[in-house]
């Protein structure tokens, strides 16, 4: 898609009508090539939320939407699959002008997309209750759901990351007013078309543009919304939880990251595996992955051939339009980030770390906001590039001695998502993944995904599992209902019997 093409504003999706802000307000969203509009958006406020809520609200309260079968409802969501392949070519090349990845990378992402309504059906058509039989009763619980969602979604792959969401909570009976990320509204809005071309009822899926602070914020605190899923920075969640409180929402939180890749010195058999892998999770998606292996911990013995040769792979990352299809490293989202990101680099060189490769703008890219695939040697658990999420191409190495010693490394900061564990000791293997504090651990492997897995962090990087049916723990209530079978063996209490 030619970045000169004409976008209508995105508009508020609110009871299956695009509408504008109740007070006019919007804001531009910037193509990160040039940092040029690619169009206004609604600006949402605290009415327009409200309008959305009102009409979740009426959806769930009112509506067939939680009182269809789980077959009748999995029909739609295979429609809204089906709609989505259809328009998987549009999707990604939205995606990739909104977000600039590279357009090589984003094929799988609108499949993906697809693949979360399909599957979520399919689990929802599965699900059963259990049943507890004791000689007088027989007790048995069963799914119901929670009721209007507050879904608030980050910019570095909205529409992945949002449909898998999206899905489950739909699937479960739930409704739901969407808050895309300010920096990332156009694949929510192509979305909503959908839904409604796919029949989904009026006020089932609402969409509020905006800001975190006016759009966002009145979203997390609104009484009409049960429950709140999130999906951002870790001191974002924070804010969120407490607007919250009051109102004992409960939430779904999957938040940063700083995952670490340990590599003993046995992983090296097949090296070219482990050094393709490594580049791939730290300077895919332009670093800006929750689950990027950010921190490279390598023993001794490996470190300097290991660091090498993934500072020569990072050289050849190829930098550039995230159209073309040989782009392996796009721009990323906004300036702000881009000179974020940039501090995070000169604080490593002033503290003493070896800039291996990149660490600078590319010269012959002086718009746009570029930066060079970077590696960061000898870095130490002191450093800020160490300790905090940067989310971008950057990654940062440090040697270690022996297995105590990785353990420590990898659990030394405040974050526990991922981490990623290559040796050829099995042993070690397992006792490893099992002693690094995080949600998700892979072994010999880059990130690959299977949807039935529970997926969440622990520690700073989020509360909660979805996947496969526990994305149903969190998007139904469960009910227990307990039936006197057999009065005479049901104990008499007797109270007030014996005036
Ligand atoms: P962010 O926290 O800045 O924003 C996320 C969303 O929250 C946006 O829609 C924003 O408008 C909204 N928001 C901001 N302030 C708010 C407030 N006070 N109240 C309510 N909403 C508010 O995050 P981001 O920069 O968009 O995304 C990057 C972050 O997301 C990184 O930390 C990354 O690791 C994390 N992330 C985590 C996962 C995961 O699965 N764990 C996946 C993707 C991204």
């Amino acid at each position: 898609m030619p970045a000169t093409v004409e976008f209508r504003p995105q508009q508020h999706f609110i009871a299956n009508a695009f509408v504008d802000s109740l007070g006019g307000e919007t804001f531009a969203t910037l193509n990160p090539t040039t940092n040029a509009d690619i169009t206004s958006a609604a600006s949402g406020q605290a009415a327009d939320v409200d309008a959305a809520v009102v009409a979740a609200r009426r959806a769930f309260d009112e509506g067939p939407w939680p009182r269809m079968t789980a077959k009748e409802r999995a029909t739609v969501l295979r429609r809204i699959a089906g709609l989505i392949r259809t328009h998987a070519s549009e999707f990604i090349a939205l995606e990739c002008l909104d977000i600039g990845m590279p357009i090589a990378q984003m094929k799988g992402l609108a499949a993906r997309a697809a693949d979360n309504f399909d599957y979520f059906a399919g689990v929802i058509e599965e699900l059963a209750g259990k049943a507890w039989q004791t000689g007088a009763f027989l007790n048995y619980s069963i799914h119901k759901p929670v009721g209007v969602a507050g879904l608030i979604m980050p910019w570095n792959a909205p529409l992945m990351l949002s449909t898998w969401r999206i899905a489950p909570c739909l699937a479960a009976g739930n409704t739901i007013v969407l808050k895309p990320a300010e920096w990332s509204p156009l694949t929510a809005t192509r979305l909503a078309e959908l839904m409604a071309q796919a029949e989904l009822p009026e006020g089932v899926f609402n969409v509020v543009h905006g800001y975190g602070e006016t759009a966002g914020a009145p979203l997390s605190a609104h009484p009409g919304v049960d429950m709140i899923c999130f999906t951002g920075e870790t001191t974002t969640g924070q804010a969120i939880m407490a607007a919250g409180a009051p109102t004992l929402k409960r939430s779904s939180f999957e938040l940063g990251g700083k995952s670490p890749v340990v590599v003993f010195e046995d992983a090296g058999e097949d090296f070219e595996r482990l050094v393709d892998a490594v580049v791939f999770q730290i300077f895919s998606m332009n670093g800006q992955r929750c689950t990027a292996g950010s921190r490279l911990l390598v023993q001794n013995e490996l470190y300097e051939q290991l660091i090498e040769a993934v500072a020569q792979r990072a050289r050849n990352v190829r930098v550039g339009d995230p159209f073309d299809p040989e782009t392996e490293l796009g721009p990323l989202i906004r300036p702000e980030h881009h000179a974020r990101v940039m501090q995070y680099i000169d604080s490593a060189r002033e503290a003493g770390a070896r800039i291996l490769a990149g660490g600078q703008r590319p010269e012959r890219l002086p718009d746009g906001n570029y930066l060079e695939a970077t590696v960061i040697a000898d870095v130490d658990e002191t450093m800020r590039v160490f300790q905090e999420e940067i989310f971008g191409p950057v990654l940062v190495a440090m040697p270690f001695a022996d297995e105590a010693q990785a353990i420590r490394l990898a659990n030394a900061t405040p974050y526990g998502l991922a981490a990623y564990v290559w040796t050829n000791d099995l042993t070690r293997a397992h006792r490893v993944a099992q002693a690094i504090d995080v949600g998700l651990c892979w072994v010999n492997s880059q990130n690959v995904r299977d949807l039935r897995t529970p997926f969440g962090g622990v520690k700073a990087s989020g509360i909660g599992r979805e996947g496969g049916d526990y994305s149903f723990e969190f998007y139904c209530e469960q009910e227990t209902i307990h039936v006197a079978l057999d009065t005479p063996h049901v104990p008499r209490l007797g109270l007030g019997a014996s005036a």
